[in-house]
């Protein structure tokens, strides 16, 4: 009875098809909630906007604006706005599911949303760009809200996004609504931990695979895509653990020094030239050469899709630890499982973000404000806690981590959904 969706074309490789893919491995393991399970196919609700903005030299230009509810059956949306040229409402939609399954299986009382601007924000001026993010949050302004659909940053986004975000939506409400974003400055509400939060989760659940792989971090090589906010965090703590960072990616080129970045140096260098590429403290390297390079632990924290079967085959390191959201696709996941590689997946992987956001949100709410310590001790228990639930479950059924978080979180979700009963 349920047709497929008409407005996406969903590839094997693509955002949505890997995701797709993704939910219909997991049906054997849902028992009687399996008959839900089409609810998790398709979002609760998708808004496409129109976002026009004058330009500094007076030109009008339009922007493709998206903001995806992918199912808010345990709470309200929550889930970042992402900036990028490639953005479509596939990927969108893609990222808001994840952002349910990540969601339910660190057990946060939020469902699943994401937004994205279809736009390269490094030809902008400031001004356009907050006159972009200003339209942009008054047009969603109708889904969105404190108890409704709660925005964070995600790639090209940051705090200072976050503060134009809240202020937009505050005058349009006419009160201050702190709680209607996460990832804000502290100033306006923000929460201690939270840039950092997302890399840290990268880290603490890396170092538990580490530890089940008899993998020692003093001394193991990184290669890390993406040094971004995910990325350049999670370095920094695998670094301080003792490991070597042996070769780094972005947008701007690849380097590689098998003694291990000063990572003092490197941020540096990426603070101020906006990316690795000419790092004085590593060689340059070809791009597509990052994935035969010799490391321990691989941590793609860029974007979706990098990891292809092709790249899966030649990939060296034991250890690969997604902090980017959906940067494996179903074929390139087989052959790493195949290949002994051990995977732990974005939807608990990257988790910290999401984590620390609702920390914010609910610092927001009770307007008391706990400190980094106390932050970052509710978050390595959250994250530990869950994926030993998840790794429990994995032995258990004998699959792989990604199939037993989406066990995990399905379950949550669909059991919801069921004692909610269908409305009307
Ligand atoms: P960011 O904008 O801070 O950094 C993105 C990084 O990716 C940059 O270093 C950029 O140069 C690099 N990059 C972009 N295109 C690339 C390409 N073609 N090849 C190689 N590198 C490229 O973004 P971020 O917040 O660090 O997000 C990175 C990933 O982590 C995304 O998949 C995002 O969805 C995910 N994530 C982010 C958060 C968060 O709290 N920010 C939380 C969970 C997951």
């Amino acid at each position: 009875m349920t047709l497929p969706l008409s407005y996406v074309h969903p590839t094997p490789d693509s955002p949505w098809g890997t995701y797709l893919m993704q939910v219909d491995r997991v049906v054997p393991y849902l028992g009687h909630l399996a008959k839900w399970v089409d609810t998790l196919k398709r979002p609760k609700r998708a808004l496409i906007v129109d976002v026009p903005i004058e330009m500094d030299n007076g030109d009008v230009a339009h922007f493709e604006g998206f903001r995806v509810q992918h199912n808010l059956s345990r709470g309200p949306g929550k889930g970042g706005v992402r900036y990028h040229p490639d953005v479509t409402l596939e990927e969108v939609m893609a990222l808001a599911a994840w952002m349910s399954i990540k969601n339910a299986a660190v057990n946060l009382p939020y469902g699943g949303a994401k937004g994205g601007i279809r736009v390269d924000p490094n030809t902008l001026s400031m001004k356009e760009l907050e006159r972009m993010t200003r339209r942009y949050t008054s047009e969603i302004g109708i889904i969105i809200g404190p108890q409704r659909d709660i925005p964070a940053p995600d790639v090209n986004t940051n705090p200072q996004i976050m503060a134009w975000m809240m202020d937009t939506y505050s005058m349009n409400t006419g009160s201050t609504a702190t709680g209607v974003v996460t990832g804000k400055p502290v100033d306006l509400g923000g929460s201690l931990g939270r840039v950092k939060a997302t890399g840290r989760g990268v880290f603490v659940t890396g170092r538990e695979a580490a530890r089940r792989l008899n993998l020692n971090l003093e001394g193991a090589r990184l290669a890390v895509q993406g040094f971004g906010n995910v990325g350049s965090a999670a370095a920094e703590l695998f670094a301080q653990a003792g490991a070597k960072i042996v070769a780094a990616q972005d947008h701007t080129g690849t380097i590689v020094n098998g003694r291990g970045f000063d990572m003092a140096d490197i941020m540096a260098h990426v603070r101020d030239s906006g990316g690795v590429g000419g790092f004085k403290g590593a060689e340059p390297m070809a791009d597509e050469a990052f994935w035969d390079v010799d490391c321990d632990i691989l941590i793609p924290a860029a974007l979706e899709g990098q990891v292809t079967a092709d790249r899966a085959r030649r990939i060296k390191a034991k250890l690969v630890l997604e902090g980017a959201n959906g940067p494996t696709v179903p074929s390139a996941d087989d052959i790493l499982a195949d290949r002994g590689v051990l995977v732990v997946p974005d939807v608990i992987c990257n988790a910290g973000g999401v984590t620390v956001s609702y920390f914010e949100w609910v610092q927001d709410f009770s307007s008391f404000f706990w400190t980094e310590d106390e932050i970052n001790l509710r978050l390595d228990k959250i994250m530990i806690g869950a994926l030993k639930k998840i790794w429990d479950t994995a032995d258990r059924h004998r699959i792989s981590l990604r199939t037993a978080t989406f066990a995990v979180a399905c379950e949550r979700i669909l059991r919801a959904r069921e004692e909610r009963g269908l409305y009307p």
